[in-house]
């Protein structure tokens, strides 16, 4: 059984209603009084579209192994998620810089 969700300001009933968020797949749901201007957002829901949101903004990450090319050389490919996400084409000429001691920045010379 639902219980009924009542106004904080007036006491009259709410209303639930999903409201489409733009870059969240997922509406959010919110409580709204059939009388007032009184309404909120159903906790749960946010938090669940700010997880969304935030995982479509985070920069693509992928593992993937070192392979040996020869004696003293190492390589490693791009697989086609990076390939299309950078438009890169063979041939094309990056710059290697590391920063530290964990991690190598590739720029891309276009
Ligand atoms: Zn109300």
């Amino acid at each position: 059984m639902k219980m009924k969700m009542k106004c904080p300001i007036c006491n009259s009933e709410l209303r639930k209603v999903e409201v489409e968020i733009e870059d969240a797949k997922t509406p959010a749901i919110s409580y709204q009084c059939k009388d007032c201007d009184y309404y909120s957002f159903e906790h749960e829901s946010t938090m669940r579209i700010i997880e969304e949101i935030k995982q479509k903004e985070a920069p693509l990450k992928i593992k993937q192994k070192i392979i040996k090319l020869s004696q003293d050389r190492l390589g490693m490919y791009f697989n086609k998620d990076v390939i299309d996400c950078l438009d890169l084409k063979s041939g094309e000429d990056v710059l290697v810089s590391i920063p530290n001691k964990k991690r190598i920045v590739l720029d891309i010379v276009k």
